[in-house]
């Protein structure tokens, strides 16, 4: 069974697609089949991964909207065995407003993986969500067991989480029983400032050990890794970045095995 993960939070800029991106390389590159969903018309995981995805791509809006098989619009990434793209393109902006009229709209990605899981299997989905909580964000709310919110270790950092945690509440209500808020990361974490140190505390003392051990430093490698159309992983393998990324994936991984157990 596929672990899938929501990686979600409506704040803009906190390093979500940075996450996806990173965590589904670790995760390819400790032998983990990994399959990354872009729901994001900006299309940045796509790009960040080495993904063409020029307009008119067939990736996720064929697959909410057509009801084209994921399995016919996923690519593999060029840098990573064991690790696949259902790509995003700008297309997807028209999405939200596509879907207002179709029958389930809110479980066309849930039906679309339950589709692909009788012929494939793969140990991980992540799907990164755009920051906000339309009709995108809830198919992915809908779709995943587990929601991952990168925490950026800033001021206003905890602003808008009261939001996502009620429309969380609302969807596990109405739509989704199983979904469970596991894991909460802090990233671009800066050792340097006081601030980081203050939201760390805040945020772990708050939410308590759905918080990773791990935080993700800022670094400069990883904001330029996605210029090269590479994760951290593959960009600088020996970074702190990529260790980072690495020791979160394992952390996760170890997790899902305390749980069966
Ligand atoms: P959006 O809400 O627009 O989808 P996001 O939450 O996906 O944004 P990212 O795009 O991952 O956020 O990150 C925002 C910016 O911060 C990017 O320029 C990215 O390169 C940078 N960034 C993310 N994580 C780090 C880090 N650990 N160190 C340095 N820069 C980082
Ligand atoms: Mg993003």
């Amino acid at each position: 069974m596929a672990k899938i993960f929501c990686i979600a939070n409506q704040k803009g800029g906190v390093g979500k697609t940075t996450t996806s991106v990173n965590l589904a390389a670790a995760l390819g590159v400790s032998g983990k089949k990994t399959l990354l969903i872009d729901i994001d018309p900006q299309g940045n995981a796509s790009t960040a991964l080495g993904i063409d995805h020029p307009e008119g791509t067939p990736g996720i809006y064929e697959v909410l909207v057509d009801g084209t098989p994921m399995a016919d619009v996923i690519q593999q990434c060029p840098d990573v065995d064991g690790l696949w793209v259902c790509p995003a393109t700008i297309d997807l902006a028209g999405a939200e407003i596509g879907l207002v009229a179709s029958v389930s709209r809110e479980t066309r990605l849930k039906d679309a993986l339950t589709a692909f899981f009788k012929d494939y299997s793969v140990d991980y989905v992540l799907i990164d969500c755009p920051p906000s909580l339309g009709l995108l964000t809830l198919n992915a709310l809908v779709a995943a067991q587990e929601i991952l919110i990168p925490i950026q270790c800033e001021y206003y950092a905890l602003e808008g989480l009261g939001q996502l945690l009620r429309n969380i509440g609302m969807v596990q209500e109405h739509l989704n029983r199983e979904l469970i808020v596991s894991t909460i990361l802090l990233t671009m974490y800066d050792g340097r400032t006081k601030l980081a140190d203050q939201v760390a505390n805040e945020v772990r003392n708050h939410f308590g050990d759905i918080v990773l051990r791990t935080t993700i430093p800022r670094s400069v490698k990883v904001s330029e890794a996605p210029g090269f159309g590479q994760s951290v992983m593959t960009y600088d393998p020996g970074s702190r970045g990529a260790m980072s990324y690495l020791d979160a994936a394992r952390e996760i991984a170890e997790r899902g095995t305390r749980e069966l157990a």
